[in-house]
């Protein structure tokens, strides 16, 4: 069985999602938005073997754990190349919007592209390419599940008037690469709440103006 736990963490309370191969117990953690030390014992106290940490993009909310978790798990971090950009700019986005100071960008240097597959126990996880909220925006799929970043939320999309985001890009990438999957694959939000491929393809606030 696949366990997911999903951790809420952050300045903008992002979702970060632990997904366990009850088996084997190795993991991958998507997104990594705290360096807090309970959410590091929470991830600890599930007794999994962290193999990766996959990110759906490079925004400062997204990624404020990562020189922690690399630091605790000794584990890989990905993201798009297209998105190394929006990771250098975290500190000063940080501070934009309030969350408070970091001296320095997290150091990421794995790069993950459309189609890459990653494995854990039984499981492949598979990378989705879905810019629009970011150049770099990425989503990721394993189990009927889909792991959607801020590209496609409960009822809406993510935000796209930051830099690099554009509104036809990510309307292209929900509509091409996420709505033409099957309607009862589970989608699991960056921000709020969980949903399905089947209830955003029919009520949609945005896709469907
Ligand atoms: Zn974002």
């Amino acid at each position: 069985m696949l366990t997911v736990k999903t951790f809420v963490e952050g300045p903008v309370d992002a979702n970060n999602y632990l997904l366990m191969d009850d088996e084997s117990k190795e993991a991958v953690l998507i997104d990594c938005s705290s360096a807090r030390p309970e959410f590091v014992n929470a991830v600890k106290d599930t007794g999994c073997k962290l193999k990766y940490i996959l990110l759906t993009h490079g925004h400062f909310d997204h990624i404020l754990g990562v020189e922690k978790f690399k630091e605790e798990f000794n584990v890989d971090v990905y993201v798009s190349q297209d998105d190394l950009n929006q990771i250098s700019y975290a500190p000063q986005m940080l501070m934009m919007f309030g969350g408070g100071t970091i001296a320095k960008a997290p150091e990421v240097t794995k790069t993950v592209k459309d189609g890459d597959e990653f494995s854990f126990g039984g499981y492949t996880i598979k990378a989705l390419s879905t810019p629009g909220h970011t150049k770099g925006g990425m989503c990721y799929i394993v189990d009927n599940k889909l792991f959607s970043g801020d590209t496609l939320f409960q009822g809406s999309v993510g935000r796209c008037d930051l830099p690099e985001g554009d509104l036809d890009e990510i309307i292209k990438s929900i509509k091409e690469k996420l709505f033409t999957l099957p309607d009862e694959i589970e989608v699991y939000t960056g921000h709020g709440g969980k949903t399905t491929i089947g209830f955003e393809k029919q009520y949609n606030e945005i896709i469907n103006l």
